[in-house]
């Protein structure tokens, strides 16, 4: 298993006995060469998974696994130095996630640089084979990240992360930021960077159709719990947990007349605050399918059939 997590706990200590429970006891496994679609509304603690995951969070417990090896509970320097050649991640915003004041050269060659073994002309031919990989002109590369529009910007992200060959990359929400017409395009760049370089990968996102088609299996998240997994596939087209089969429901439609045509469910109410969860299922306040066991014994997350889990009640 290239990426396993056992029980992953982030929690923030707030002050005056209150305490946010960002992500609470995720369990995932994550094989070579495999994309697993991370979904949920915001708030539900997917980024702050994804973050704790690979170091750049402390872990408040649990473990997590990079091919059978713990990972340090909290990375110190040294840890962050090391793992950067193996574990990467592509923000959300290409806006304030590239320095303003280095140029595209020193942003995309510096994964390179601190690994101290390229020559500055090694570094520039493979910053600009780069960005031609990502359909950017190489002969920009003297420019600031200014120079370039949202959906470009998130070329130059994907061609930082992706220069040193990572071994895993949390993709964290890389479309939600650009407009409609270039989301597409970066969602391709991933989809052909992941077949041309067999990467592994864990997409997060809020939408749903987008996720099912980048992944082959997929976990969705509620207020720092996973509630159901499986092949993407089966999770979209037969969903089990309710907030999945709401979530699938609420997933606008692209074609513009079948979504005007279409009876729209939102998922009612706000996500439940994750500040001192109790115990009980964490969706009750919102489940259409509420059972009275439901709001004080908490589901476990268990098989249903070949490689689906569910924390619900239904299923336990
Ligand atoms: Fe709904 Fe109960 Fe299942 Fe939670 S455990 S999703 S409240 S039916």
């Amino acid at each position: 298993m290239l990426i396993k997590t056992d029980n992953l706990t982030k929690h923030f200590d707030l002050g005056k006995g209150q305490t946010l429970h960002a992500v609470d006891g995720v369990s995932i496994e994550i094989e070579e060469n495999e994309v697993l679609g991370l979904v949920g509304e915001s708030g539900s603690g997917k980024s702050t998974f994804g973050k704790t995951l690979i170091g750049l969070l402390p872990k408040t417990s649990g473990m997590a696994f990079y091919r059978d090896q713990p990972l340090p509970e909290r990375f110190s320097a040294t840890d962050h130095l090391h793992y950067s050649r193996e574990l990467q991640m592509i923000f959300q915003d290409p806006y304030s996630s590239l320095n303003p004041r280095m140029t595209v050269l020193d942003i995309i060659g510096e994964g390179l640089h601190i690994q101290g073994q390229y020559s500055r002309q090694e570094i520039r031919d493979h910053v600009a084979s780069w960005l031609f990989k990502v359909g950017l002109n190489p002969d920009h590369m003297s420019r600031y990240p200014h120079e370039f529009s949202g959906g470009q910007r998130q070329r130059i992200g994907i061609a930082r992360a992706m220069i040193i060959e990572p071994g895993f990359v949390v993709c964290d929400e890389p479309i939600s930021a650009l407009d409609v017409s270039v989301q597409a395009q970066v969602i391709n760049l991933l989809d052909e960077l992941k077949e041309s370089m067999g990467l592994t990968l864990m997409f997060i996102a809020h939408d749903l159709s987008m996720v099912r088609y980048v992944s082959d299996r997929m976990a969705v998240m509620y207020l720092g719990a996973v509630v159901e997994s499986g092949p993407a596939d089966e999770v979209f087209f037969e969903p089990r947990h309710p907030y999945t089969e709401l979530l699938v429901q609420s997933n606008p439609e692209p074609d513009p007349q079948r979504e005007s045509a279409r009876d729209y469910i939102p998922i009612k109410g706000e996500i439940t605050s994750p500040i001192n969860v109790q115990p009980g299922c964490r969706f009750a306040d919102r489940c259409p399918k509420v059972m009275d066991q439901c709001r004080h014994v908490t589901p476990e997350f268990t098989a249903v059939e070949n490689q689906r889990q569910v924390a619900c009640h239904l299923y336990n």
